[in-house]
């Protein structure tokens, strides 16, 4: 028995983002569909070969998307909505960015479809919708296009198709409701269509990739499993795929069902492997995913070449894999020309960790382990780092955990306190931090980073800019201030920046959704803080006034969530160093006379595990990590957050333990209703529910604030609520942010006129 490698679907983006940059000039009308059409087949060719070349065995195809994978295959199933069908029922790339980007000329009928989170990935999906006259046909063909085109260059083509019901499950139901699952009697014959023509190709291998299967399912779903996979049997090969955790839960109704393979992720949860030797049936082909694809580090090859090793021989049909789709990892490490080769020589990204398949592979075809033995190598150097260790963190973590990190005093008391100190009007005015990111700013941080101007220089022109968002805010009558954010090119990379334990990469980017891509800083070692991050501008801020300006943090949460994180280290180490650097600058601003200080952690909800059973004992520590950076602080400092895009009813018990003095909340959308929430739980603290929404691009009308405002009250005692928009003004300009913010500040004095 020979092992073979394969991959789960290669990132699209290209190495210098191409696809981002074509479809944007196709967007803005700078090119033409052909001449897009041409860049994402070059692209799909480049990533074919790449991987092939490095000796991948079997060739992904259908991982591509113009937009997104799981719209590709809404698509292909013909089930686009009923607001977004043309007259002629033809599907074509338009309707694609249609779905996915709305229609602004077309107010009623345009709404783009919603966008999700792929599982806990920094990915987002588009949601399918589902009504209960939804109807299907194959539709889109573009996947056999792609498969054609593949096979005239390569034998051993493996297409990838996201399984029925997976896609049911992503899915929401739009209109009247009803239960998702009766739909499957309609979607199963297209798939069958589907395996059909793949089999008419020639195909062998099928990836139906059903990352459903690592949840807790409800029992109808499971029982679904069955039927629909019975039917789906007899074409070609199917490799039934999961991963972003393990399945032993569901190993049961896993090898029950008729299929000849089962791919499995072995980086996300540990796994006793021969007890999945002896659950799997032998026949079956087993795709091992032991490469974490969604991280960027070095694999152990030495270690897993020991583990492997045993395994394989009892088995007739082994693959190796990377953990999931390389979807959520850079693409070649060979492009960061600036980063350290101390530091290069731990990571590994997309095109390198295709090598490291081929590295293990030839070790355990061949029993030579010499190469695998010195690729493994670095990862025991790093060990003894100076850039990883700082033995002087981990024992203030040591220390520190064993204490109760929370406030002194309870709510009842410090807000006596504050109130006291701060003199704040019944239903004070703020903003969230960020106000509008200029070309001119963007210029002023770009020409510092490159070393074009002192420090001096750039310290003397932000001011400039603090000094007129200061005043700005002073004429609108604003009651709570900010300094702008100006200095932040993104708030998890500034803080990287400018604490010890982070890198970044050049060209690292990673797919967020649709044309969009983020960079994520990677944590490398033990994180702290040797200097003041935010302290110059802040205080330079409050100097200009006499009201509060608030102190504007990212939380520790946030900034573990959207980073690379190192893998020898558990998560809750990590955030607790992160924590405590965010501390001791909470402490020294509030020692500089901040009164107010925010620490944002829009991505709270964002770190929740997939799995129910397990968010008790996410939630116990994440809320702990927050306490900790504001461990300390005195009772009349009073201590903000804010979050944004969650489903707060899913972490409700969690809000009201982090215990804030006031935390604000994007809610506009939901026309205050998600205040219900706020109201059933007792939350007993302060809250800003944002009264205007930053992303619609029109101005609200004081009407409008005033309407949501008296719908507030009815959930909140009038003297904890606070009026905010939903979130940061960075993406807005000045003269909307002006309007917005007069029509909001006039709304408060209004309502204030009545209590
Ligand atoms: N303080 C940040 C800002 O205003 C918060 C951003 C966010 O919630 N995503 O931009
Ligand atoms: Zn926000």
């Amino acid at each position: 028995m020979k092992v073979m490698s394969h991959t789960l679907g290669f990132p699209r983006i290209g190495v210098k983002r191409e696809l981002k940059v074509a479809l944007e000039n196709y967007w803005s009308g700078k090119i033409s569909k052909n001449e897009l059409l041409s860049v994402g087949k070059m692209l799909r060719h480049r990533h074919w070969k790449q991987q092939k070349d490095r000796g991948i065995d079997f060739i992904p195809v259908g991982d591509f998307s113009w937009y997104d994978h799981v719209l590709g295959m809404s698509m292909l199933l013909g089930n686009i909505p009923e607001r977004h069908k043309n007259k002629d029922e033809t599907i074509t790339l338009d309707t694609m960015f249609r779905i996915s980007r709305g229609d602004c000329s077309d107010e009623k009928s345009g709404l783009a479809s919603d966008m999700t989170k792929w599982f806990n990935t920094n990915y987002h999906y588009i949601v399918p919708e589902f009504t209960n006259s939804s109807s299907f046909k194959l539709s889109w063909l573009q996947l056999f296009e792609e498969i054609d085109e593949a096979l005239l260059l390569y034998d051993n083509v493996k297409p990838i198709i996201l399984g029925p019901l997976t896609y049911l499950w992503l899915g929401k139901v739009k209109g009247s409701n009803f239960d998702k699952l009766t739909l499957l009697n309609k979607i199963i014959p297209i798939y069958v269509k589907i395996l059909l023509k793949l089999k008419e190709r020639g195909v062998t291998w099928v990836q139906i990739d059903e990352p459903i299967l690592v949840l807790e399912l409800p029992e109808n779903w499971k029982k679904f499993f069955y039927s629909t996979y019975y039917k789906l049997f007899g074409y070609t090969k199917l490799l039934l795929t999961t991963y972003f955790g393990g399945i032993s839960h569901n190993l049961d109704l896993i090898t029950k069902l008729p299929v000849q393979g089962l791919h499995l992720d072995l980086v996300s949860e540990k796994c006793d492997l021969s007890l999945l030797n002896s659950f799997i049936p032998k026949k079956w082909l087993v795709s091992l995913g032991i490469i974490n694809g969604r991280n960027v580090w070095r694999s152990n090859l030495k270690k897993w070449f020991v583990k492997l090793k045993p395994f394989i021989e009892f088995r007739d049909q082994i693959w190796i894999a990377p953990s999931c789709s390389l979807l959520h990892s850079p693409i070649d490490l060979n492009f960061e020309a600036r980063m350290s080769k101390e530091v290069k020589s731990w990571l590994s990204f997309s095109l390198q960790k295709c090598e490291e398949l081929s590295l293990l592979k030839n070790a355990l075809n061949n029993n030579v382990k010499n190469e695998i033995e010195l690729w493994s190598q670095p990862i025991y150097d790093r060990s003894n780092s100076n850039l990883v260790n700082d033995i002087l963190v981990q024992n203030k973590v040591k220390k520190i955990l064993l204490s109760d990190v929370k406030r002194d005093n309870v709510y009842s008391v410090r807000s006596k306190k504050q109130k006291k100190r701060l003199n704040l009007p019944l239903f004070p005015t703020t903003t969230i931090g960020s106000f509008p990111q200029t070309q001119i700013i963007r210029n002023l941080r770009l020409d510092y980073k490159l070393g074009n101007i002192s420090f001096k220089n750039y310290q003397i022109e932000l001011y400039k800019h603090i000094k007129s968002a200061i005043s700005f805010q002073e004429n609108l009558d604003i009651d709570v201030l900010v300094h702008g954010e100006f200095e932040r090119n993104d708030m998890v990379e500034y803080f990287g920046e400018n604490l010890n334990g982070f890198v970044f990469t050049d060209n690292g980017w990673v797919q967020s959704y649709g044309s969009r891509c983020v960079k994520p800083p990677i944590i490398v070692g033990d994180v702290s803080r040797s200097k003041s991050i935010t302290i110059d501008w802040i205080t330079y801020a409050q100097s200009l006034t006499n009201k509060p300006v608030k102190g504007m943090l990212t939380g520790p949460m946030t900034i573990l969530c959207w980073s690379f994180l190192r893998e020898d280290l558990s998560e809750k180490d990590i955030a607790n160093q992160i924590a405590l650097s965010l501390r001791d600058e909470v402490l020294e601003l509030e020692k500089e006379g901040i009164s107010i200080i925010q620490i944002d952690e829009p991505a709270l909800r964002e770190g929740l595990p997939l799995r129910c059973s397990l968010w008790n004992s996410y939630f116990s520590w994440a809320i702990k990590t927050f306490q900790l950076s504001c461990f300390g602080v005195r009772d009349d400092t009073q201590i903000h957050t804010h979050m944004c895009y969650c489903e707060f009813n899913e972490i409700m018990d969690a809000i009201v333990l982090l215990d804030v003095d006031v935390i604000t909340i994007e809610t506009s959308r939901s026309d205050m209703e998600l205040l219900e929430f706020f109201k059933n739980f007792e939350y007993p603290n302060g809250i800003g529910p944002g009264v205007y929404d930053v992303h619609s691009p029109s101005v609200p009308s004081v009407k409008w604030i005033t309407s949501l405002l008296e719908k507030a009250i009815n959930y909140i005692p009038i003297d904890r609520l606070w009026v905010n928009p939903d979130c940061g003004l960075k993406t807005r300009n000045w003269d909307d942010t002006k309007c917005s913010l007069e029509n909001m500040v006039q709304a408060a004095k209004i309502i204030r006129e009545n209590y």
